[in-house]
């Protein structure tokens, strides 16, 4: 079957075949695709190529959405690897269970979460999402399925968490979440007037709450530039329940013209959201959604780049010394006079993934949006990686369209060993252009 599968960034934008599984048993994974490269497609909510396989079938898991066991005193959840970070949120947070770590979108699947080993806003003292996983079932071309967990068939499972779906399909999975009094936080804002302020607030919230991360003015005046607001929540506790108030969910029903996000209108609207969250109250009680979802509001906010799409450029800069160079990105982008008005900015902790191309690493990660404009996109994105290796920062594969291999050698330096866990059924055209 054919749809039109594309990645959020809508870059690169290339003919797909599909497949829609109705089931993950050895037969459905193995029937009629034999001599094709295959690659699973979550819910397309990488930014990239990872998820896209141009030249062979993708796995559509959208189907394979059943919960399979959940012990309400433990907080162990089996699923299929199509259920979505929604459906576990909408069915267990009535009964006190979080999802254990999660990214700024809820429209991600559990397989596409373990693929690219996601990260959220509690890195500091939860790490990234495989630190949850306790078993997985592993569909390879060769072997069949394969039960993995971290002492069993251990490499395997390293490999597959943040394996980008290429050392087969993972079929279901076995997390631990956490338990919860309340779906509300309490949640604080903090302004900044520059990077060094942030990272002494950063320090400081990073003990005293369980969610961080800081949207910044990247396209403000030099002096003004690194400005920004950290968020912080913590869980409330149950007597803090009520109820939310009800959702309107607005969508972008076709591209935007260019222009739309051009470097004024990034500049002016910077200012505004700057000026908002300085004139308004700090603490709040939040309902989760707003809280960890604030872009799932607005349906296809991607569409607003226009049909060329948008890049993310997503690094990790060592701790040491970080915050200067990231003070260095950010004039980059000023130089190139390209804005970006999701500029997130966070301090990832030191616990370890088991993943073995896992992204997340001690130090600060910069995410910047950046409207598809060619070549001088790509230039800016060549000066900022000049900088990034320079300092021994590494780059997200889950945010990527356009890395250089030897910038992906430079920031997985486990490459060689998971090359061995590759299945040979399986591709992706990250894999091609980045990989091998
Ligand atoms: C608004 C927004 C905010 C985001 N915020 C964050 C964030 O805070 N932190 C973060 O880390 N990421 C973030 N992301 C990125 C997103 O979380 C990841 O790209 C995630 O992996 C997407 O999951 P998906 O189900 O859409 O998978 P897809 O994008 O469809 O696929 C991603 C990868 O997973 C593989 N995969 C999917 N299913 C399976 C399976 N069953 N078996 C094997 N491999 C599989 C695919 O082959 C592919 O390599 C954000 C994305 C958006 C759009």
């Amino acid at each position: 079957m054919s749809y039109h599968y594309r990645s959020w960034g809508l870059n690169p934008q290339i003919k797909q075949i599909a497949c829609v599984l109705n089931g993950a048993t050895e037969q459905d994974l193995a029937g009629p695709h034999k001599a094709q490269k295959l690659l699973a497609y979550g819910c397309g909510s990488s930014y990239g190529d990872v998820c896209l396989n141009d030249e062979g079938v993708l796995l559509d898991s959208h189907r394979l959405d059943h919960f399979l066991n959940f012990n309400p005193d433990t907080g162990v959840l089996r699923c299929q690897s199509g259920v979505t970070l929604r459906a576990i949120n909408q069915q267990l947070i009535k009964y006190g269970w979080f999802l254990p770590v999660t990214p700024g979108t809820q429209n991600v699947t559990l397989g596409g979460a373990i693929a690219n080993d996601v990260h959220g806003k509690n890195h500091h003292l939860a790490g990234s999402f495989g630190c949850h996983v306790l078993k997985l079932g592993l569909y390879r071309s060769q072997e069949g399925s394969i039960e993995c967990q971290p002492d069993k068939n251990a490499e395997l499972f390293r490999a597959t968490i943040s394996g980008l779906g290429l050392t087969g399909f993972i079929q279901w999975a076995e997390i631990q979440l956490k338990k919860i009094s309340s779906p509300y936080l309490r949640t604080e804002k903090m302004v900044f007037t520059g990077l060094q302020e942030f990272d002494a607030l950063s320090n400081d919230a990073d003990k005293a709450y369980e969610y961080t991360v800081a949207w910044i003015d990247s396209v403000a005046a030099a002096k003004y530039r690194g400005r920004g607001v950290l968020f912080c929540g913590e869980h409330a506790d149950s007597s803090a329940d009520r109820r939310p108030s009800k959702k309107r969910i607005l969508s972008i029903p076709f591209n935007a013209p260019t222009g739309l996000l051009s470097y004024p209108v990034i500049k002016t609207f910077n200012l505004a959201y700057y000026n908002m969250h300085r004139l308004t109250s700090s603490k709040a009680l939040t309902y989760y959604e707003p809280f960890f979802y604030p872009l799932d509001s607005l349906g296809h906010w991607n569409r607003l780049y226009g049909k060329k799409g948008l890049y993310q450029y997503q690094c990790v800069i060592p701790a040491e010394g970080g915050v200067e160079v990231v003070e260095e990105l950010l004039a980059i982008c000023a130089h190139y006079r390209q804005g970006s008005f999701l500029s997130v900015l966070k301090k990832f902790g030191s616990i370890k993934s088991p993943g073995m191309l896992s992204f997340p690493r001690p130090g600060y990660t910069l995410a910047l949006d950046f409207r598809n404009l060619g070549e001088s996109t790509l230039k800016l994105f060549s000066a900022l990686d000049k900088v990034v290796f320079a300092n021994q920062g590494a780059l997200y594969p889950a945010k990527d369209a356009r890395m250089s291999r030897e910038g992906f050698r430079q920031s997985f330096i486990e490459t060689e060993r998971f090359k061995n866990y590759i299945d040979p059924l399986f591709s992706s055209n990250f894999m091609r252009r980045v990989i091998i």
